[in-house]
């Protein structure tokens, strides 16, 4: 059995697109001339077409001309002129206070480690580190492993998996002995968008610092990590900054914590004079002390086209298509997937969403296996999830409305 394929719908997509005037952008990226629908752009986002021109003209003449001349050229700077991009352009973070390094996970390990010590250092009683339940896997076994390993505990939050950490549910568990507390803006299985500024407030003002992880709000909601206070964050760039897989994160420390932090894996390419190649580690001042071994430039460079169209088009742009996207799919959800017996998994007010919404129902793994088959490609999470990413850049009205039609027909013929 097919679909209503409700006119009004089809009507909403076609308008919504029209009246887009991010609408453009859809064409810049590779794969959209085709038909597959594209719900993961959140977690590994499509290629903008003028990086595949960069990667080609990077191997023919940057690494095949300049060979090892190009380290001394640009290369060795590039984690910190593009980290510096991504300040200005998408976390709000003035120069020389974020660099591209490490993967998320151990930057985050890096970061959360040093702040730790320092902490207990400053006071030995400060041992906890707080992190919700719902965090990213990754996030809650760093913490774990840090807590043991540096003599700490884990302060566990208790969230609703609908929704996110609130200003109560963290004001309930830190206090005088919290160290360290880690957060995600967006939450990865709800997309509930926290209140950063507050929280980072609650935190600091019980004398801890806080870790945002930007993996999934960087580049889809707007982000000031000056203005909101931020210590550090860290986040990927292959969700919606589309640096393609495996591209290296981010990481953001304040100023005023720049020279306080000894990160744990002191490795050449942080200390003072790389090519002094001296007796013992002496970390340099600023962000290089973050760094470890030698960049990874190939994977840097895609990253930079999505950060330009980024600057043409401006971040509350995007959060603008993206609230527009969620909205639409919410809409197009109560009308054609909850007689079905599906539930939003997802805060249904945009204040306190972000970039995707997941869609609950008991056979969302088995439909998710068909759509994949189809070219419809949305992600699955436990329990029961479906969850769909709209990439604001890359992402159409009506490539929504189609995609989430296939998972009504997939829905159905699984049902039947
Ligand atoms: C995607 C994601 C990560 C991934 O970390 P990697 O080291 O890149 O695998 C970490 N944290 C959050 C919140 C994420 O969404």
């Amino acid at each position: 059995m097919k679909t209503d394929s409700s006119p009004d719908l089809g009507a909403a997509a076609s308008a919504l697109d029209e009246a887009d005037p991010l609408r453009s952008m859809r064409d810049r990226f590779v794969g959209s001339e085709s038909s597959i629908v594209y719900f993961d752009g959140n977690s590994l986002g499509r290629p903008p077409r003028a990086s595949v021109e960069r990667l080609a003209r990077f191997a023919t003449e940057e690494w095949g001309g300049r060979l090892i001349r190009g380290w001394d050229e640009s290369w060795m700077q590039l984690p910190f002129t593009i980290g510096d991009e991504i300040g200005r352009t998408a976390i709000g973070a003035a120069a020389g206070q974020t660099v591209v390094g490490d993967s998320t996970t151990v930057l985050l390990y890096k970061l959360i480690r040093a702040a730790f010590d320092a902490q207990k250092a400053l006071d030995p009683t400060r041992v906890e580190i707080v992190v919700d339940r719902d965090n990213f896997p990754t996030d809650r076994y760093l913490v774990d492993g840090i807590a043991r390993e540096r003599g700490g505990r884990v302060r566990w939050i208790d969230v609703d998996l609908s929704a996110g950490v609130t200003a109560e549910s963290l004001s309930s568990v830190v206090g005088p002995e919290t160290a360290v507390v880690v957060l995600s803006q967006v939450a990865y299985r709800s997309g509930h968008l926290a209140d950063a500024p507050e929280l980072t407030r609650i935190a600091q003002d019980a004398g801890a610092l806080v870790m945002w992880d930007l993996c999934h709000s960087a580049g889809s909601v707007p982000v000031e990590a000056d203005d909101w206070g931020f210590d550090l964050a860290v986040g990927c760039t292959y969700k919606y900054l589309n640096g393609g897989p495996g591209s290296p994160a981010f990481a953001y420390v304040a100023k005023r914590h720049q020279e306080t932090l000894a990160q744990p894996i002191q490795g050449w390419m942080g200390t003072a004079d790389v090519f002094a190649m001296g007796p013992e580690y002496r970390p340099a001042e600023g962000m290089r002390r973050f760094l470890s071994g030698t960049p990874p430039i190939v994977g840097m460079l895609a990253m930079q086209d999505t950060l330009a169209m980024i600057d043409e088009v401006g971040i509350d742009a995007i959060r603008e298509k993206s609230v527009s996207l969620t909205e639409f799919a919410i809409a197009v959800t109560d009308a054609t997937l909850a007689p079905l017996g599906v539930t939003v998994a997802s805060p249904r007010d945009a204040v306190f969403r972000g970039g995707h919404i997941t869609l609950s129902h008991p056979a969302m793994r088995a439909v998710t296996a068909r759509l994949w088959a189809e070219d419809v490609i949305p992600d699955y999470r436990d329990p029961h999830g479906l969850r769909i990413g709209l990439s604001p850049l890359s992402t159409s009205f009506a490539e929504t409305l189609a995609g989430l039609r296939s998972v009504a027909d997939a829905l159905r013929a699984e049902l039947a």
